[in-house]
């Protein structure tokens, strides 16, 4: 295979000076710092945020380095995986030139950040039982695709991508390709990260927002060569992930056996769940998840989110996109609130 990452990267970026912060240029321990502008008195707060946070997230990597088993120096932390993201973006497809490919119905956020940064999509969209067309996907690459975008267990679907598949675009395309591993946590599938050794154009995406339960602490993680995780840490943001999220996110790693026996009951209840809405006459099909959500093809898809939505109880309506006709994306939730979804839905007519 023939992937280089001189030729896919952008000329501005790999010419880029990035910004030096006070923290770069200075690593050591001191007693005084006068280095930053900071507030030397201190924060009216009973923690002290006055200093700016390490920019490279070095103890948080370690720790997740240790839970990963991945060393520090191929791990990114992002402003959630929506940052990693926006940086693949800007730092290898040329506006108005490059275009990535990517597999719809998936995550959405590929499409809106091509769109910010001008990059043309490709979509091919999955076969009917949700997997990649190989040869589709071979015919629309062309020498100016930087990029694939696959999200195994896919959103909205809820499936996982045939490994085989991913391992063959992964071996074949002189590009980056990014597998999105949101949900990993719920599936029966093993995870891309131990690829890495194997593929240089390899990023993988996870996050702290889903089973980590800390979506609003904004922390995404991508895992990838030290060449691709250095291009990242030149085109990021120089503090990019907050004191207060650096710190809290710590402490919550610490707590991995919570993590996991809640990954176990969700994927409990989410098998529950689909036994009891396979016996509702407004439910057409379930498709197998390998996710904490579930998507169910059903008789009227509008009419039923309304109703649950006077019920209080909101779902995702995805009856409007492609391949997902009539569906809605329901999130496994505690047993109580599943038992209210069924019993919501057993009361349409
Ligand atoms: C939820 C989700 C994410 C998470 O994004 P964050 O910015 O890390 O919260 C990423 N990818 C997919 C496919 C998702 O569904």
């Amino acid at each position: 295979m023939s992937f280089n990452l001189n030729n896919v990267l952008r000329e501005n970026i790999k010419n880029l000076v990035p910004y030096s912060s006070a923290r770069d240029e200075f690593k050591g321990e001191a007693s005084v710092y006068l280095d930053a502008n900071e507030n030397s008195y201190g924060s009216p707060l009973a923690e002290s945020y006055n200093r700016y946070p390490d920019p490279l997230q070095l103890t948080l990597k370690q720790k997740i380095s240790s839970i990963k088993g991945v060393p520090p120096r191929n791990i990114f932390l992002g402003n959630g995986s929506d940052e990693a993201i926006d940086i693949l973006f800007r730092a290898f497809c040329r506006p108005g030139v490059d275009n990535v490919i990517t597999v719809p119905p998936t995550y959405g956020m590929y499409e809106v950040s091509a769109n910010i940064n001008d990059v043309a999509i490709r979509k091919v969209h999955l076969t009917p039982d949700y997997q990649l067309n190989m040869e589709a996907i071979a015919e629309a690459i062309d020498q100016n695709t930087k990029m694939i975008f696959i999200c195994s267990p896919n959103n909205p679907t809820g499936n996982s991508i045939d490994r085989e598949d991913v391992e063959t675009i992964l071996a074949n395309f002189n590009g980056i390709v990014v597998i999105d591993e949101a949900y990993i946590n719920y599936s029966r599938q093993k995870t891309f990260i131990q690829e890495l050794t194997e593929y240089s154009n390899l990023v993988v995406l996870q996050t702290l927002s889903k089973a980590w339960g800390l979506a609003g602490l904004r922390i995404g993680m991508a895992f990838a060569s030290e060449e691709i995780i250095e291009v990242f840490n030149k085109v990021k943001a120089p503090y990019n992930v907050n004191e207060a999220s650096q710190k809290l996110a710590l402490e919550a790693l610490n707590n991995i056996e919570q993590v996991n026996s809640w990954i176990k009951e969700t994927v409990a209840e989410r098998e529950k769940l689909v036994a009891e809405l396979a016996k509702l006459p407004v439910v057409q099909k379930i498709y197998p998840s390998d996710a904490n959500f579930i998507l169910v093809k059903t008789t009227n898809a509008r009419a039923i989110y309304n109703h649950l939505v006077k019920q209080g109880i909101i779902v995702r309506d995805r009856s409007k996109v492609e391949l997902c006709e009539g569906s809605l994306r329901i999130t496994v939730g505690t047993p109580e609130e599943n038992k209210k979804l069924v019993e919501a839905l057993e009361n349409f007519s």
